[in-house]
């Protein structure tokens, strides 16, 4: 074959190449489900029809088996899920040095000013950025709004909250504005947050009462549950089981409905949609109730399914984390990398399920209540670590997901190696600096309270 004759073979096999390869999504829609624990859908093997929607349509996803928040609440996992970096890094969530005039409750910091966010660099790229969200937490004060043209925000509260079938009315109305560019879109459900009370026909058919709404709304009261729960007394978990589920259920229906709209949008074909949630939610798994105080994986191990063009759908194994959303995002858009981000890109995963990447630690921190914790995991292992009781405890999450069996005094050195990985990495985070601290407006203090939250 002559060198002329080679080249044009050359070039049309790469032309052909090229013509298979699909062209890389434009828009992406990140769907967040507030306290969504990943064992309570029908993708992760929950025993009980909370999601037929999301089990048909995850056939074609790649569904991540082992998924991890950074923290057990909202405003440090957004954060993250934001800025692809753990808390002690972007700060969101963060206890403020207290002052004279910030008194506790005040003091949580916002997202660290300058650090770069999703939506500012979506934006940066010509996307169009709207974000929808129901949580007290993400007010715009705390730095989570920075980047979005739009950030429908509505603080939700214990007895009143907006809920999934208007979160999507507001999503599919913002879609089918005239002249929509490429996007991303952030969809936010609160429905599966306390007070758990699903709609009809939802309402009831896990959890079958007689009790009027108050009587069911002083079921779910926070404070005096979680006294219960510590003193040992009896707790109706399946009715609150039950109750939970039923709000998933309605999620579930209505992520159905936000579908349609984006295939009747003919947006679909040329987007990339992420779904996930920002931490789960314990019933007595580990002695508690609700979710902020533990590391446990009721409240750390949540859903994580992605669907768009090229991708090969089918289960991952591999841990990953809220800070590798972002720059997956980068990369699947085709925008020039991140420089220093400790998130990993999950692009190459999610064309082949072999390209898992060099073995890593994934950090979790920042609780909200009681002893403060923090946990790595170097799969199969984890370690929870209370600094100031110096309280280790390691479980083995291959043969023991539901972390019953402490088994740091046996593997002691897997232990004492993880808990010096958590103490370099809070050394390196704390190099970054001081940021400062958020005042709070009157407004979202008393969502706050109502959630039982702050005093
Ligand atoms: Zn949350």
């Amino acid at each position: 074959m002559s060198w002329r004759r080679l080249t044009l073979a050359l070039s049309l096999g790469a032309v052909a190449l090229l013509s298979c390869a699909p062209a890389p999504p434009r828009s992406v829609v990140l769907i967040v489900v507030d306290t969504l624990r990943a064992d309570h859908l029908g993708l992760y093997r929950h025993d009980r029809e909370t999601s037929p929607v999301l089990d048909a349509l995850g056939r074609e996803a790649v569904v991540f088996d082992n998924a991890f928040a950074t923290s057990p609440w909202t405003l440090p996992s957004f954060g993250s899920l934001f800025t692809g970096r753990p808390p002690a890094e972007h700060l969101a969530g963060w206890p403020a040095p207290r002052t004279d005039d910030a008194p506790e409750g005040r003091n949580f910091l916002p997202l660290r000013a300058g650090m770069p966010t999703l939506a500012e660099t979506l934006l940066a790229a010509d996307r169009d950025t709207a974000a929808i969200m129901n949580n007290a937490f993400l007010h715009p004060d705390f730095g989570v709004a920075r980047g979005f043209q739009t950030y429908d925000h509505i603080g939700g509260n214990r007895k009143r909250i907006r809920r999934a079938d208007e979160v999507v009315d507001r999503a599919l109305e913002w879609l089918g504005k005239d002249g929509r560019g490429d996007f991303l879109l952030v969809v936010h459900f609160f429905d599966p947050h306390l007070n758990y009370d699903a709609p009809e026909p939802f309402r009831g058919r896990f959890a079958p009462t007689e009790m009027s709404d108050e009587e069911r709304s002083s079921m779910m009261e926070l404070r005096p549950l979680r006294k219960r729960v510590r003193a040992k007394e009896d707790v109706d978990w399946d009715f609150l089981i039950g109750a939970y589920d039923e709000e998933i259920a309605f999620v579930d229906q209505q992520l159905g409905r936000l579908w349609e709209g984006l295939e009747e949008s003919g947006r679909l074909a040329d987007s990339v949609v992420i779904l996930t949630a920002d931490h789960g939610e314990e019933f007595g798994d580990h002695g508690g109730f609700e979710h902020g105080h533990t590391l446990y994986n009721e409240l750390v191990r949540i859903p994580l399914v992605v669907w768009g063009p090229g991708m090969r759908p089918g289960r991952r194994a591999e841990p990953v984390s809220l800070i590798d959303i972002f720059p997956t995002v980068v990369e699947l858009l085709g925008l020039p990398a991140l420089e220093g981000l400790p998130g990993r890109s999950l692009a190459p995963m999610l064309e082949r399920p072999s390209r898992a990447g060099e073995p890593r630690t994934l950090i979790a921190e920042r609780t909200l209540y009681g002893p403060q914790r923090e946990s790595a995991i170097a799969w199969p292992y984890k370690v929870i670590y209370e600094p100031q009781r110096g309280r280790t405890e390691l479980f083995n999450l291959e043969d023991d997901p539901l972390e019953r069996q402490n088994i740091s005094k046996l593997r002691r050195r897997v232990a004492t190696d993880l808990v010096a990985r958590i103490q370099a990495y809070r050394v390196h985070a704390e190099s970054i600096g001081p940021d400062d601290a958020v005042e709070l407006d009157e407004k979202t203090l008393e969502n706050l309270r109502s959630l039982g939250y702050i005093q």
